[in-house]
């Protein structure tokens, strides 16, 4: 395979990764039409996904969207240094003490506990002036959010200047788990103590249950990057491609044993390439045994032991005239970030959140 490199950098990285803001941009698109009559926020935590949240949301705002969400306080910060206009919500508020830096910022934090909303009570009070923010419910998934409990002393919320009210799905990648009926139904009795508030309760997957899940605001993640939002489901763009650059080619002959802990015992001779990328860069321990990386629609197994920064593949099936420099496809048309996950036992939001920041990264817009 012939490779045309951009520029110096390209041509010394031994992988790429490529990121096709198009079809985030698609896939925001997609959903928020599935969406419409509700506001599409975007989910840029993590880096967006781990694919660069400076770039994944410059573009979505450039398109329009005017509300992000991140989940700690630092990232949005970094956020608000690239979009000075958007509202930015923090999902996990603030530590104690920190409700200047918020403010500051022009951040608006989800207030989850009872000494949260307390502190920015008192924050707002010494201010003079009730900053904006958001309240979250536990309807059943207990990790963030107000309990019943919580909302029985009405005075503790007065004053309070509230954007939204929200809550979270635990099962919504299971569309006929009656948890999502249950969680929904909890959301809609908690919301009606704050009359007029407008309410989010759907993330990707829960976008996909239908307009009742909809409400005032829809929260997307995982969709705008590629993710199915439940297992089998095909609506979406692909949007990353990896693709890695042979360092090495051996044949090894029957009884030779291949990476740590010799954990791979050749049976034939047997072509093997070593490619440079491993757990460091994303490529999961977990992968031995069952992972593959791609040369056009030919599956080659990856054999032994992923190491820190590479793994051997199996060329058994390949054309014979593959040599060091050329290209395999990790992620790609033949392997996307939900199975590449499901061969190594996990989901695709920890794939892209994983990966590591030594691939050369090409954004493309125009593809
Ligand atoms: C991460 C997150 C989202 C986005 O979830 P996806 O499944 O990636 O769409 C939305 N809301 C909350 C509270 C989250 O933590």
């Amino acid at each position: 395979m012939q490779t045309v490199f951009q520029d110096a950098a390209s041509a010394r990285a031994g992988a790429w990764l490529g990121v096709s803001l198009r079809a985030i941009a698609e896939n925001y698109d997609l959903v928020a039409a599935l969406g419409a009559g509700a506001e599409c926020a975007a989910v840029v935590k993590a880096d967006a996904y781990g694919l660069g949240a400076d770039r994944v949301a410059s573009v979505l705002a450039a398109r329009g969207v005017g509300t992000f969400f991140v989940a700690h306080l630092d990232e949005g910060i970094a956020l608000r240094a690239t979009l000075p206009e958007v509202r930015i919500f923090v999902l996990h508020g603030f530590m104690p003490g920190c409700e200047g830096s918020m403010q500051a910022h022009g951040l608006i934090p989800v207030l989850n506990d009872l000494e949260q909303i307390q502190s920015w009570q008192r924050f707002c009070r010494e201010r003079g002036c009730a900053f904006p923010a958001a309240l979250q419910f536990d309807t059943g998934m207990s990790r963030f959010g107000l309990s019943n409990q919580d909302l029985q002393e009405r005075s503790v919320f007065e004053g309070l200047n509230l954007q939204l009210v929200m809550s979270h799905l635990a099962c919504a990648d299971t569309p006929d788990n009656p948890a999502n009926a249950m969680q929904r139904k909890h959301f809609v009795e908690m919301a009606a103590c704050f009359p007029g508030v407008p309410r989010s309760l759907a993330a990707s997957s829960g976008i996909f249950l239908g307009p009742d899940y909809h409400f005032e605001l829809i929260r997307p993640g995982a969709a705008l990057y590629g993710i199915a939002p439940f297992e089998g489901s095909r609506a979406l763009k692909p949007v990353v491609s990896l693709d890695a650059r042979i360092v090495q080619i051996r044949t090894v002959q029957a009884g030779d044993r291949v990476g740590y802990g010799l954990g791979w015992t050749a049976t034939k001779p047997t072509r093997i390439a070593t490619l440079g990328l491993g757990y460091a860069d994303g490529f999961f321990r977990a992968q031995a045994g069952q992972g593959a990386v791609w040369y056009g629609q030919t599956r080659l197994p990856v054999i032994g032991r992923v190491s820190m920064d590479s793994i051997s593949v199996d060329l058994t099936d390949a054309p014979a005239g593959l040599k060091a420099g050329d290209v395999l496809s990790v992620l790609g048309p033949a392997q996307d970030v939900d199975a590449l996950a499901r061969s190594a036992g996990t989901i695709g939001y920890e794939v892209l959140t994983a990966l590591g920041s030594r691939f050369h990264r090409d954004y493309v817009s125009d593809d």
